[in-house]
């Protein structure tokens, strides 16, 4: 079985791993346009705080792709596919045929449509290439602002105030983190940024951007004029489809798959961040390995396992704050308890949102202790209705109820 996958990040690595452990007779490539070898995304962060240097990012020595006898071919893009013929065509013209094809070509940065967004000293961060020159142009000094205060725009101010030049995040909702805070978590989280010295303008954003004297000029809706060395773009992910919608495969927002993972097309899977399934692209790695398992399962003859969508779950990284925001974070509708401890002054916000007894969203800022346990609460939908009153209380054990 010839198993082309097209993509080496998280999603696709995975799959190939996992692959080659079902089926070790699988003749597996991966193709990437990316000349390095598969490292994950998130270290981009503390590449770009320069607490590791580029060497150490690649994520498996060159002997653990030889051991599963996997065929990696780095710099070269996948320009068409042929879903008929089942063939790839690469960038050089050549033609290679698959058996079964994997589509884990992931998201890019998206860039909204501001004027002067391409000139030069604007930024986003991807790719290590990304990562590289933005960390080359931060440790020249100077001032940063980062357009977007969602998870990625925080860890990345953050990263950037490492190199102690001067950071603000702009965020056009009124507070930070809408999607994964309720307004208590995100009031306590601002506070925690700007005491690391980070500035937060929340309610504004960018309409227009030019370069002038050697700086980066950004003009807010606000009619505030922010000047700047660097400007960071940091405004979601969009998926990588133009493969896909080339070959006439359905796409919606993302490329559609089924709970088998299969696009429309034989035998053609797509799973990470390029897949939409069931109206979703989630854009986060427990979404693409939870859909590498699914896929290799299906490859190599498993097809009873099938694809449930996972329990959103994301970090804040390198900004020395610890916040986890899982599951249904800000709840509709009735019939759901909301626990709530908070302490500002330590930095220290907990929510936990219950429905039928069960925990099924939770905030956790400035203290990790309890958060494996309330994942799996989560996960295993245990019945945590008979201790209610002291689910929060100092000294109780989540992890008892488990
Ligand atoms: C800085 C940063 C921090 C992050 N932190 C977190 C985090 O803490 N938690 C979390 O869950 N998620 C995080 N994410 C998101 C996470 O990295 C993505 O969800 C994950 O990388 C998706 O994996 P993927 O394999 O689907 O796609 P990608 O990692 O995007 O990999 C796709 C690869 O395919 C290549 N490719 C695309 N098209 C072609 C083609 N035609 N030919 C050849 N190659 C092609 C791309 O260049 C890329 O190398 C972060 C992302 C970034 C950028």
């Amino acid at each position: 079985m010839r198993l082309v996958i097209i993509g080496n990040g998280v999603a696709g690595v995975t799959t190939a791993r996992l692959v080659a452990e079902r089926d070790p007779s699988a003749e597996i490539t991966i193709y990437s346009d990316e000349p390095y070898p598969y490292y994950a995304r998130p270290r981009l962060i503390e590449l770009l705080a320069g607490r590791v240097p580029p060497e150490s990012m690649a994520f498996y020595p060159e002997e653990w792709y030889q051991k599963r006898g996997l065929q990696v071919v780095l710099g070269r893009r996948v320009v068409q596919l042929k879903p008929q013929t089942r063939e790839i065509i690469l960038d050089d013209g050549q033609g290679t045929a698959y058996d079964q094809l994997v589509l884990a070509t992931g998201a890019h940065s998206w860039v909204p449509p501001i004027s002067g967004a391409d000139v030069e000293g604007v930024y986003t961060l991807r790719s290590m290439r990304d990562a590289l020159a933005l960390r080359e142009r931060a440790s020249g000094g100077g001032r940063a602002v980062v357009l977007g205060g969602g998870l990625l725009g925080l860890d990345t101010a953050m990263a950037l105030s490492a190199h102690h030049i001067g950071v603000m995040v702009v965020e056009v909702t009124p507070r930070l983190l809408p999607r994964q805070l309720d307004a208590e978590g995100a009031a306590v989280l601002q506070r925690a940024i700007e005491e690391q010295g980070v500035e937060v303008l929340t309610g504004d954003t960018c309409a227009l951007i030019a370069r002038r004297d050697g700086k980066v000029r950004l003009g807010l809706k606000s009619s505030r004029i922010l000047e700047t060395d660097v400007a960071v773009i940091s405004a979601g992910v969009r998926p990588n489809l133009e493969l896909a919608q080339g070959a006439g495969l359905a796409c919606n927002n993302g490329l559609l798959v089924n709970e088998r993972l299969l696009t429309s097309a034989p035998d053609v899977y797509a799973v990470g961040d390029v897949a939409e399934f069931n109206g979703r692209v989630w854009g986060i790695i427990p979404a693409a390995l939870a859909q590498a398992q699914v896929a290799a399962a299906q490859i190599t003859g498993n097809g009873d396992v099938i694809y449930k969508d996972i329990v959103p779950s994301t970090t804040l990284k390198v900004t020395g704050i610890d916040l986890t925001s899982m599951g249904e974070v800000n709840p509709k509708g009735d019939g759901f308890h909301e626990l709530r401890h908070t302490d500002a002054a330590a930095g220290v916000y907990k929510k936990l949102v219950i429905r039928g007894g069960r925990v099924v969203g939770a905030i956790v800022l400035g203290d990790r202790s309890n958060v494996r346990a309330i994942s799996q609460l989560i996960e295993r939908k245990i019945d945590v209705s008979a201790h209610m009153g002291a689910l929060l209380h100092e000294g109780f054990s989540l992890a008892s109820l488990i």
